[in-house]
């Protein structure tokens, strides 16, 4: 049997099945200890985080008022941390050419149904203005696997692109990128190119279960794809996003995986990863979500944020536009902390425009959350969050270790409230409509004055007036 090493280069040995087994077991077996559960959200509320076994023994628990109790923890831990800030994001998809054959994702290389597209530098260019036009400041590229016509020069030119393009007020201050499991060369290429975060979800934990869904290509190989976020931090990529896709297999394996993956990375290179992302099976062209029977139930999809942020505190936690407006409401409010808004999940979908999608056949995914991003700005305002559009932290080298000693510290809201506050200003200028700019008036003005540091609340207030004036691009 091989044996649980939470600090080995081996994926089997750190994503190590016995040890996943033996924390589900565990788990149920102490379902009923009510007591065990207070004691584990007692220690939650330190902040400090939980382990697997203690995270997963608060997921294997029914009883109502320990539900509730992991709830108003996880509340509080995201109030805390966090305040009432969500970060906005787009995907941008370049290309879905693809030589993998995951059974779960359109874009499999046996699909011969679905029109295949690659994005030229010009029509980047169109996709990043049709962005930029309506806010965003911050993307994820995504990218089929396809050595030739997806390679790494590709991808790095595309990245230059969207950095370059500035149309009126706009600008991409921030390119996190999703593509394939690659080389330690590689990765130092990406971190060169001034990427923000590397994304690569696992999809599933278990290996038995990877390998039926990647019959072919090289995502197939499920040590090489668990062991990518090792190669990305070798190459000097500090910040990484993980991520599974609930509904794939059972999600306690899944839910006990991120977690070890997490402890992995901290306990290999010291920082965690900056990111989770929580996706759930979606219906697409030619895939029938009735073949995956794991679905995860919204109340079991709760349960599963909720603990992620008490289990680990620091970590972003990102949701999509797979999840509907009111599944992403249910969310929000237990811990996620990042959303996308307007996706197109096709290639060349922003310029064509949102008719254009329902016709094309060639989305990713279909999406659940059809909102134009003034109307999800509007919506997040109406609900007392504070939509941001921050990408301060990379820009201003707060990267890896140095991000997560402040946030620990609690120090990193200091820069994230006075700048979630200046980039809804500059959009509430150039893109709300009128509605949002009235609601998004009157947060600027209460929260300036909430801001607890004298000193930054100067700056803010003035700063906030010189984008009233037409200036850009402030940050903390
Ligand atoms: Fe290709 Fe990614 Fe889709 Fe797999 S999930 S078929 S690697 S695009
Ligand atoms: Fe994110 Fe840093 Fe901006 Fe905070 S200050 S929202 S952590 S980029």
């Amino acid at each position: 049997m091989i044996e649980y090493n939470v600090k080995s280069e081996q994926a089997a040995e750190f994503i190590n099945h016995a040890e996943i087994s033996a924390t589900i077991e565990y788990a149920a077996s102490h379902s009923h200890d009510v007591a065990l559960a207070e004691q584990i959200l007692a220690k939650a509320s330190e902040g400090q985080g939980l382990s697997h076994r203690e995270a997963a023994l608060l997921l294997a628990c029914n009883d109502e008022g320990v539900v509730q109790q992991i709830f108003s923890l996880a509340r509080s831990i995201k109030q805390r941390i966090y305040g009432n800030r969500i970060v906005m994001f787009a995907p941008l998809y370049l290309s879905n050419y693809c030589i993998n054959g995951c059974t779960y994702c359109p874009y499999h290389a046996q699909n011969r149904t679905i029109p295949r597209r690659k994005l030229t530098q010009e029509e980047i260019r169109q996709e990043v203005i049709a962005l930029q036009d309506m806010g965003h400041k911050r993307l994820a590229l995504e990218a089929g696997e396809h050595p030739k016509l997806n390679s790494i020069e590709y991808i790095l030119e595309s990245i230059d692109t969207i950095y370059s393009i500035h149309h009126r007020n706009g600008a991409i201050r921030r390119v996190n990128v999703n593509i394939a499991a690659t080389t330690v060369e590689e990765y130092k290429m990406l971190k060169d190119a001034g990427i923000g975060t590397y994304i690569l979800f696992q999809e599933t934990y278990s290996r038995e279960i990877y390998e039926k869904l990647h019959p072919s290509g090289p995502k197939s190989n499920w040590a090489y794809h668990t062991e990518a976020m090792d190669r990305a931090m070798m190459g000097g990529i500090d910040d990484v996003g993980i991520g599974a896709l609930f509904g794939l297999t059972d999600y306690r394996y899944d839910f006990v995986g991120l977690l070890m993956h997490a402890e992995h990375l901290e306990a290999r290179f010291g920082v965690g990863p900056h990111t989770i992302s929580v996706p759930r099976i979606r219906p697409a062209s030619d895939i029938d979500i009735r073949d995956f029977d794991n679905g995860v139930t919204d109340e079991v999809f709760r349960r599963i944020v909720a603990i992620l942020r008490i289990a680990v505190p620091y970590t972003g936690m990102i949701v999509s536009t797979r999840e509907s407006k009111q599944s992403r409401e249910m969310v929000l409010d237990v811990g996620v902390s990042q959303i996308s808004g307007a996706s197109r999940t096709s290639v060349g979908g922003y310029a064509q425009g949102a008719e254009q999608e329902y016709v094309d056949d060639s989305a990713q995914f279909d999406i659940s959350d059809s909102r134009t991003l003034d109307e999800i700005v509007a919506w997040l305002l109406e609900l007392g969050y504070i939509p941001s559009f921050c990408t301060a932290c990379y820009r201003e080298g707060r990267t890896g270790d140095r991000f997560m000693s402040l946030a620990k510290r609690g120090q990193i809201g200091d820069c994230c409230w006075p700048n979630a506050l200046m980039t809804l200003r500059e959009y509430m200028e150039d893109y709300a409509s009128p509605y949002t700019r009235q609601l998004a008036e009157k947060v600027l003005a209460e929260q300036v004055e909430m801001l607890t540091n004298e000193r930054v609340r100067e700056i803010t207030r003035a700063r906030l007036q010189m984008i009233g004036e037409g200036k850009r691009d402030f940050r903390f």
